[in-house]
């Protein structure tokens, strides 16, 4: 980003950003905040998160590129800068994560006039928490095998189905769903739609247990749920069309979005620090060799994936414009994996010691960070399939059986 050449604007808007973290840096939180936008369960979290993001919003951080009719800044340029001062100030992430990456997006490209007037602001200040109604029981690496139908009854939809992983669920005001139409056609009989879900007549929330103990995902049922057809996005039929949309933003292959996208990339600081208090035989980590040689590997990687990411930006390396977002995704997801791994094995034993224990070294994150790490290179499609995306969509290779 650094080696963008940004204009005059851009320049005294990322000096006023970084201004403002510095000044407006939140108090500690008063309950442990988890990893990720993905594992927050407790309403304290929530609270203090969503107060964050607000804070945000309305000094201009969040939603500095949507257009100002819609409650955005209406500049162009700007949320990037903004993600990447968030990131080097070490703020907290954006809960309303789904809402900023993908409703906003979704909407914007998708929706009327008067569902951008109506949903997109109060997603931008996080005053309405959204969450994504894609993967259903036998509907996850098939997307388009969904079986939740909406039944048109008047200018009113009913809808009958189950969704599964819903992150954020137990919050949300709203959910973006595919839906089934019609039985006749896979792709062709999808619609997309927008229904509410606090405290929605016929909606069931029921949260999942990680295997880190936490919530944070859930199965969402609904029975004989009432949706206007002003909620539908775009045409019947084209929810096909709608929903990669929606993935196009939420693997990162466009701008526009929100905002909330900073660097997630833990640093290699963390390793080395770690090392170095961490015992190895009488001696610290940081002094064997073999930690060593591990960390400088992870630090290499992670200097390679952060050059390959600036590549998106000269168009004549984006000839497809998938090629460089879903590496990303795909190396990202992995490194963080790899990260975690080494930090659990440069605590060593320690590392049995969990989050509620004082003695854990950096108050439990890397047993946490391990286990949450396998989620990563689940969610938004598995790693096998962002390889076969790349494989055949990408670099024109023949078709997977
Ligand atoms: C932390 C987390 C948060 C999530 N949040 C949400 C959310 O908010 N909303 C939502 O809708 N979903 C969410 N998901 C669900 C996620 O999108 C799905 O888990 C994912 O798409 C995989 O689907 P599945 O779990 O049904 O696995 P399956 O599709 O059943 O896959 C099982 C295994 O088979 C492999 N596989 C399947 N098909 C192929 C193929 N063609 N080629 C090679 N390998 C294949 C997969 O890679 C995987 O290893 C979340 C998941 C996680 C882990």
């Amino acid at each position: 980003m650094d080696s963008v050449k940004l204009s005059q604007e851009q320049l005294e808007f990322q000096e006023y950003a970084r201004r403002w973290l510095d000044e407006n840096r939140p108090p500690p939180a008063p309950v442990r905040i988890p990893i990720t936008a993905l594992e927050v369960m407790t309403e304290p979290q929530r609270d203090y998160l969503r107060d964050w993001q607000s804070k945000c919003y309305h000094a201009g951080l969040v939603g500095a590129d949507i257009d100002k009719k819609y409650g955005g800044g209406g500049h162009t340029g700007f949320q990037r800068l903004a993600d990447t001062e968030m990131s080097r100030a070490g703020t907290p992430y954006m809960l309303n994560i789904i809402g900023l990456r993908m409703a906003i997006p979704t909407i914007l490209v998708h929706g009327t006039e008067e569902q951008k007037l109506k949903f997109v602001a109060p997603a931008l200040s996080a005053d309405e928490i959204w969450c994504q109604g894609f993967s259903e029981p036998g509907a996850g690496s098939d997307l388009a095998n969904q079986q939740t139908f909406a039944e048109p009854r008047g200018d009113e939809w009913v809808l009958n189905g189950h969704k599964v992983w819903t992150s954020l669920g137990h919050f949300a005001k709203w959910m973006i769903l595919i839906t089934r139409t019609s039985r006749d056609h896979k792709y062709d009989g999808l619609t997309y739609f927008i229904s509410p879900i606090e405290d929605y007549p016929g909606v069931s929330v029921r949260p999942l247990i990680k295997m880190t103990g936490e919530t944070g995902f859930n199965e969402i049922l609904f029975q004989d749920v009432v949706v206007p057809d002003n909620y539908r996005l775009d045409d019947v039929g084209k929810g096909w069309t709608v929903a990669m949309t929606t993935l196009t933003y939420e693997r990162g292959a466009a701008e526009g979005a929100g905002g909330g996208g900073g660097d997630e990339i833990p640093p290699i600081d963390q390793l080395i620090e770690l090392a170095r208090k961490s015992d190895r035989g009488g001696r610290p980590a940081s002094e064997d060799s073999l930690i060593r040689d591990r960390i400088i590997q992870q630090a290499i990687t992670d200097k390679a994936m952060r050059q390959n990411r600036r590549r998106a930006r000269v168009s004549a390396l984006c000839d497809h414009p998938m090629r460089i977002p879903l590496q990303g995704k795909l190396r990202d997801s992995e490194f963080m994996q790899t990260n975690a791994r080494l930090g659990v094995d440069i605590a060593g034993a320690s590392s049995t010691l969990y989050k509620l224990d004082p003695n854990a070294p950096d108050a439990g994150h890397w047993p946490l960070a391990y286990m949450n790490s396998y989620g990563q290179t689940i969610a938004a499609g598995t790693s096998e399939i962002q390889r076969n995306i790349l494989g055949e969509r990408v670099l024109g290779l023949a078709k997977s059986k």
